[in-house]
């Protein structure tokens, strides 16, 4: 069989940490950097962590954001990651986890493929990173390292809950969409990536 090509968000944060685990697996990563990058063959895709805010701008800018909302619609399997995450939901709550209220266009939606409302920053300054273990629906336990992540503070139609940490929803599928708060790629475990190509 060939290998599974994934696209691989690579504008911004940790997208290179994704590359190896794929490849540790035996799919090859496709670098999305700019819209003709687009065009490549590829049947996956995950958008990494890093500054959704960041990451949103230029995927607008590069015209890249209509044509990735429209694969992800057309059923693409997507997993997003901590920022990834916020760039799938549909909805942002107006209030970050460490109580600061930002602008609109700070918190804006951008794919907003993913019916969740996500909060950024939702474990405040004090918790800004962190690690546990935690039960996942279908992989047994799981590690989670947070890096100034958001949560889910409400799923919409159809989006079901993967996991929580401290009764927060870290982990939600939504059909073809999977978005977590914490970063798989930075540990040993290679159970959510098997997931992707699962799917
Ligand atoms: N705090 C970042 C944001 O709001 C997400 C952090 C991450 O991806 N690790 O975009």
């Amino acid at each position: 069989m060939a290998a599974a090509k994934v696209g691989v968000l690579a504008v911004q944060g940790a997208f290179a940490e994704h590359e190896a685990v794929l490849r540790r697996l035996g799919a090859e990563p496709i670098e999305l950097r700019q819209a003709s990058d687009l065009e490549r063959s590829f049947d996956r895709l995950i958008l990494p962590g890093g500054e959704s805010t960041a990451q949103g701008k230029v995927l607008r800018d590069l015209g890249m954001l209509d044509p990735l909302r429209q694969r992800i619609q057309e059923g693409m399997p997507v997993l997003g990651t901590c920022a990834g995450l916020i760039l799938l939901a549909d909805h942002i709550d107006s209030v970050n986890g460490d109580g600061s209220r930002v602008d609109d266009q700070h918190n804006s939606t951008w794919l907003a493929t993913l019916p969740v409302t996500v909060r950024r920053n939702a474990y405040g300054r004090q918790l800004g990173s962190f690690r546990t273990e935690q039960p996942f629906a279908g992989l047994g336990t799981v590690p989670m390292t947070f890096i100034r992540a958001p949560f889910v503070t409400a799923v919409g139609p159809g989006t079901e809950v993967l996991a929580e940490a401290d009764g927060n929803v870290v982990a939600v599928r939504n059909g073809n969409q999977i978005g977590l708060s914490f970063h798989p790629e930075l540990d040993p475990s290679t159970l959510i990536h098997e997931l992707l190509l699962s799917l």
